[in-house]
């Protein structure tokens, strides 16, 4: 709820390269979930704010100061933007992971790639160009653009804001568009502080602005204005159906990347340990709060009590804790919300007749935090609502399976088709099921490896469209057929 008085630090938001109240005066705090406690409070934007946005962004993409600016000069903006991350690692480090738990080591990881995703758009910008096509007249000289399509608004979650908003923010700029960011209500800080160095790096104002506040008042508003050329989502699969619908129908153009409940398939033939730990990071990292979390696995059953005991055996380790701990391996929910989501969903699991081998409870003398045991369900079924809906905890099914086919098919069994892995030593296995499965990334013998240089995005109710690689231009750029009469004759 929005809080009037307070001496908590207040974050405004950031329109047209200035600080800018909230139009309501109203502003939503923001818990550390290492503790339970507000640390600082967010601007509550409201439709007025967002419009305010809208027209900084549409005017800074007119201004000659961006528009003008060829794109080898981008490329140079985007690249000082990537050292001055890297100059500014640690302190965006700790500001995420006080806003979303996330493990303080996690996020240096985190930080150290990120201004490679700066620094790979920098470099594409000026490769961005159209084609020379032939036409049935030898006399046309038909030619292509490939142009920015305007003003983006971009929302993304509380999960992973820095990367998910840098996914995003990195293309858009690379081809020369504007920018106002939505992020999550729960997590503003992060990338409050990212903007700043967009400022310092030299962008102009308004090329990139930052309204704060909750996804159904200011999120919305956003998706609804006429003057957002593309709405670029990440987050659940639910507001992205909806925000879809929205900007669908005043053919507004949307990509999404949405929830997962992606598998992990061992096969009697992978090295079992090696399975093992790329199970337990798949689904424990950032205590399953991963869109790409590995939440079921699947075990062929000559292998399945081997694995899931060295599975069991190396979750029942991991130290739980203070996330700006290194020794922490697994930090708090990042919300209370999410925390409650997970207790409802292993209630669920238990009453759906799947038996617990490892956690179901909240573990004890952590104080107030919003910690949760790594939880490992067996004896599940594909049709359970735990193996079939998105927790986003650390939260573990298991089953088992006899064979390729059966493996394809339990994998495949579901609405969403964000990743999945694939244990096995045997290359034409490993082929066959990268060709079988129904996601938008296959991983073999590793799990969550990423890059900005290869494309990312689900399938089915996980997604439409893809950030990352080459790809994303597309999402981020309309093409313009040019024919000119080359011939002195009118045609
Ligand atoms: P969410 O859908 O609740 O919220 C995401 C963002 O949308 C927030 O900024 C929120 O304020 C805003 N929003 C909410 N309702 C809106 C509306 N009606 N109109 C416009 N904006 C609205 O998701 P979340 O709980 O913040 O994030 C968790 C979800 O994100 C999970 O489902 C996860 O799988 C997904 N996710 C996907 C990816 C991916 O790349 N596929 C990555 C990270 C997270």
């Amino acid at each position: 709820m929005p809080t009037s008085a307070t001496t908590l630090p207040r974050h405004q938001h950031h329109i047209g390269g200035e600080q800018v109240a909230p139009e309501s005066g109203e502003y939503i705090p923001s818990f550390n979930p290492a503790t339970g406690r507000p640390w600082y409070e967010a601007a509550a934007g409201n439709a007025a704010d967002v419009d305010r946005a809208v027209r900084a962004a549409r005017t800074a993409f007119e201004d000659p100061r961006w528009r003008g600016l060829t794109a080898t000069r981008r490329g140079r903006l985007l690249r000082r933007l990537g050292d001055l991350i890297g100059e500014h690692a640690e302190d965006l480090a700790r500001c995420e992971s006080l806003d979303n738990g996330k493990l303080l080591r996690e996020m240096r990881g985190q930080l150290a790639v990120l201004p490679e995703y700066f620094y790979y758009f920098a470099g594409i910008a000026d490769k961005v160009g159209g084609e020379v096509l032939h036409t049935m007249d030898p006399a046309i000289f038909n030619y292509t653009r490939r142009e920015p399509v305007g003003v983006v608004g971009a929302i993304t979650p509380w999960n992973s804001p820095l990367l998910l908003t840098s996914m995003k923010l990195a293309p858009a700029l690379a081809t020369g568009n504007t920018v106002v960011v939505k992020p999550s209500e729960h997590t503003s800080a992060s990338l409050l502080r990212l903007v700043a160095l967009l400022d310092e790096a030299g962008f102009p104002p308004g090329v990139v602005n930052v309204v704060t506040g909750h996804g159904r008042a200011a999120g919305a508003a956003l998706v609804e204005h006429p003057g957002i050329d593309k709405v670029a989502f990440t987050g659940s699969t639910e507001t992205g159906r909806a925000i879809a619908g929205t900007a669908g129908s005043r053919l507004a153009r949307v990509s999404l990347e949405l929830g997962g409940k992606s598998p992990n398939i061992v096969f009697s033939d992978a090295d079992a340990r090696s399975a093992a730990m790329g199970i337990v990071a798949g689904i424990f990292a950032a205590a399953g709060q991963t869109c790409v979390a590995g939440s079921r696995a699947f075990l062929h059953e000559d292998v399945h009590d081997e694995v899931l005991s060295l599975v069991t055996e190396r979750a029942a380790a991991i130290r739980l804790g203070d996330p700006l701990d290194d020794a922490t391996e697994l930090g708090p929910l990042a919300l209370r919300e999410q925390l409650e989501k997970v207790r409802h969903y292993v209630g669920l699991g238990l009453q759906e007749g799947g038996k617990v081998v490892l956690g179901a409870a909240e573990p004890e003398g952590l104080g107030d935090g919003w910690y949760y045991q790594p939880t490992i369900f067996t004896e599940t079924d594909n049709t359970m609502r735990i193996c079939q809906e998105e927790i986003f905890g650390p939260v573990l099914t298991v089953m088992r399976f006899r064979d390729e086919e059966e493996a394809v098919a339990l994998a495949n069994a579901t609405s969403y088709g964000l990743a999945a892995g694939v244990w096995t030593r045997d290359l034409a296995r490993a082929h066959r099921m990268a060709a079988a499965i129904d996601a938008g990334t296959v991983w073999v013998n590793t799990y969550r490896a990423m890059s900005p240089l290869s494309p990312l995005g689900g399938f089915k109710q996980s997604g439409l469209g893809k950030e990352n690689g080459p790809e994303v231009i597309h999402e981020y750029t309309r093409v313009k057929s040019v024919w000119i009469n080359t011939s002195d004759e009118p045609m």
